[in-house]
């Protein structure tokens, strides 16, 4: 007897469990941690979708989609936030059966990537099919995963209540300010990220290379429009995202990069990225990397311009490596995320991060007046006088 047509459902509802195999926000450059992890999706015929999802012993976080925004209940997800979001819902939700999927796109930070996805043991249930084996393998804004899952429940639904989504917030315009004599601040309010621009007497030193290639040009443009100086150096507080995406439009603008020994093969792996789809400013002029190293210290400038670059490596309680910036002179201490965040009420709040820094700071002997830091940049001022610091950390539980 032949198969009459099934009518698909109103909405397609699946649930998965299974482990995630996460890179990146970690100690070193290519460290992995595996958590647990489940993963639901409901979506209906308009596009319309409800992710409920979990890792490790976590919360159980709601995601919801429509053709127009992506969003939690707290907040609309950027446009590459959300780009990266749809690519994971076509992949976990195939619509007939095949062994495989592949999605070939322009990462922002990380060029030519592909997304994929692998499949087995399709399952029918209510109308559609399901792999009850599914294999992802995605790049999000500032993460990498492979998700490994089995199948749980598939069902067909009637409705997906989808609520309406928070409105979107436009962000300032990235903009470049003097924040004291001889340091301006660069802000990318849309990525919450910044670099600042340190004067020496031949030029100019640059710590943090925001995001992706795209943010680090805006950097180096803001910077040539408003000051008459070459970028010689540039410096990054440590690996993530935050601090190194944009480090290709230095590497063009022909700065040459200081990095703590132990990252000039990160530094290298950067330079080598693939930007064939639509080239950055450094796939287009092939300029040579220039990279300087240093093992725990190295000073630029001189007189009353130096820079001391220091990693206090693990004691920053973050990475590996962790290059911080002093100046003894005008006892200026830059930082890129260890330090301190203010919150609501503008108290502050600090954490083990905070704390190795101060003990950082402490034994090597430098008594600094202020600290200026890198992130986060929409909800805070960038600096904070170091008896406050002090006052806070020694405060804390
Ligand atoms: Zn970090």
């Amino acid at each position: 007897m032949a198969e009459g047509p099934v009518s698909q459902p109103e909405v397609r509802s699946v649930r998965y469990e299974g482990t995630l195999d996460l890179a990146g926000h970690l100690a070193k450059p290519g460290d992995r941690v595996e958590h647990a992890f489940a993963w639901g999706q409901r979506c209906d015929r308009r596009g319309r979708c409800l992710v409920e999802r979990r890792v490790g012993d976590g919360e159980v976080e709601q995601i919801w989609s429509s053709p127009e925004a992506v969003w939690t209940e707290s907040r609309r997800y950027t446009k590459e936030e959300a780009d990266a979001h749809r690519r994971l819902l076509r992949l976990a939700m195939p619509s007939e059966e095949m062994p495989s999927r592949d999605l070939a796109y322009l990462h922002p930070r990380l060029g030519d990537v592909k997304d994929s996805a692998r499949y087995a043991d399709w399952h029918r249930s209510d109308g559609f099919v399901v792999p009850r084996k599914l294999d992802i393998d995605h790049h999000d804004t500032d993460v990498s995963f492979e998700v490994t899952l089995t199948m749980v429940e598939a069902r067909g639904d009637d409705t997906l209540d989808v609520p309406t989504p928070p409105a979107a917030t436009p962000n300032e315009a990235a903009s470049i300010a003097p924040l004291m004599d001889g340091i301006w601040d660069v802000r990318l309010p849309e990525h919450d990220a910044r670099s600042f621009v340190l004067q020496l007497d031949d030029g100019l030193l640059v710590y943090e290379a925001p995001w992706s290639s795209e943010a680090g040009e805006k950097v180096v443009d803001l910077i040539a429009r408003e000051l008459d100086a070459p970028i010689r150096y540039v410096a990054f507080s440590h690996h993530h995202p935050h601090y190194t995406g944009g480090l290709r439009a230095f590497m063009a603008s022909g700065a040459t990069i200081v990095v703590p020994k132990a990252l000039e093969g990160f530094v290298g792996t950067i330079a080598q990225r693939t930007f064939a789809t639509a080239p950055d400013r450094f796939a287009e002029g092939g300029e040579p990397v220039r990279v300087k190293t240093f093992e725990t210290e190295v000073t630029l400038g001189e007189g009353a311009k130096r820079w001391v670059l220091h990693d206090i490596g693990e004691r920053s309680h973050h990475t590996e490596h962790y290059t911080v910036l002093w100046q003894p002179e005008r006892r200026l201490l830059l930082e890129g995320d260890i330090g301190w965040y203010v919150r609501d009420d503008e108290t502050l709040r600090v954490t083990q991060r905070s704390a190795g820094l101060l003990e950082a700071i402490d034994s090597l002997g430098w008594a600094p007046q202020t600290l200026l830091q890198s992130w986060p940049v929409n909800s805070q001022p960038p600096s904070l006088s170091f008896e406050r610091f002090r006052a806070a950390v020694e405060a804390a539980p």
